[in-house]
């Protein structure tokens, strides 16, 4: 895959859902005691993004929710009031220095960082001159609106961004040391984002384990378009992840986002999150 890259981990906001939704079959008695549930059932998850530098070339993996959103949006989802442009403007970055953008998917906590409302009230990339990877399936399914969710997949996220379009068909390198995997469930055309730094692979796998409580085989989300398949290539997942000593990143931790994975020693079959901590030597950055 070349040389190592260069990451850091963003966080581009946080939001709440509720958590029965979140937690898919888990009775509530059980995910209440994993996560603090607000009054109304939610509970609070970030938006974890990735910044990938290497020899010039700027990689952002993800964009959060963005902010295109109305007062009782904002009511309801509890947004807070940050995008993943924030995140990049307190490490000196700007948005038009971004070469690429690769999404998990395209919900709205995903892919509504790729557009913003200017003051005139047009909604514009936000990063004008980067590529945009998803995989074909994914697209396709979000012109479509092929979802049990209202509103997830907006056209203001999509309409805009068009132009900047490279869509995968299943596993590939669309960018030299950049790799995608698909990993169908949680949508038909999610896929997970792979890539080196010099201690090894690193993962996102974005909805498929969204948080340290997914971690559970069952875990699968009200959302999931496929609960089963989700079960299936999360377990294919862990192995993978254990075999080549992968770290994976999670999209919506609130806590350390970046876990490797062992095998849980009480529950065979069943695999656990370790949080991982950068060593010493600055070679990877974690923030937060
Ligand atoms: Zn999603």
């Amino acid at each position: 895959m070349g040389r190592p890259w260069n990451w850091r981990l963003l966080r581009a906001g946080h939001f709440m859902l509720d958590g029965g939704s979140m937690f898919g079959v888990i009775p509530r008695t059980l995910w209440s005691r994993m996560v603090e549930p607000d009054e109304m059932n939610r509970y609070r998850m970030q938006t974890n993004c990735l910044l990938l530098e290497r020899d010039g070339t700027r990689v952002l993996v993800e964009s959060g929710f963005g902010d295109k959103w109305t007062p009782r949006e904002r009511e309801i989802y509890c947004f807070q009031d940050r995008t993943v442009r924030d995140a990049l403007a307190e490490i000196d970055v700007d948005p038009a220095s971004i070469d690429h953008v690769f999404l998990s998917h395209m919900h709205f906590d995903h892919a509504g960082g790729t557009t913003h409302a200017e003051d005139g009230g047009d909604v514009v990339p936000s990063f004008p001159n980067a590529r945009i990877h998803v995989q074909d399936r994914e697209w396709q399914d979000a012109r479509d609106n092929r979802t049990t969710m209202s509103g997830t997949f907006r056209p203001e996220n999509m309409d805009p961004i068009s132009d900047q379009l490279v869509l995968a068909d299943g596993e590939c390198e669309p960018v030299q040391g950049i790799r995608v995997m698909p990993v169908p469930g949680h949508t038909w055309g999610q896929q997970a984002i792979l890539f080196e730094d010099s201690d090894g692979t690193l993962c996102f796998p974005g909805d498929l384990v969204p948080d340290v409580h997914h971690f559970h085989p069952s875990a699968s989300m009200g959302f999931d378009m496929l609960p089963w398949d989700n079960m299936v290539t999360k377990k294919a997942l862990f192995k993978q992840a254990m075999d080549g000593d992968w770290r994976l990143v999670l999209a919506h931790e609130m806590g350390p986002a970046v876990v490797t994975v062992q095998a849980d020693p009480d529950h065979p079959g069943r695999c656990l999150p370790v949080a991982w901590q950068p060593a010493g030597d600055g070679s990877a950055t974690c923030d937060g």
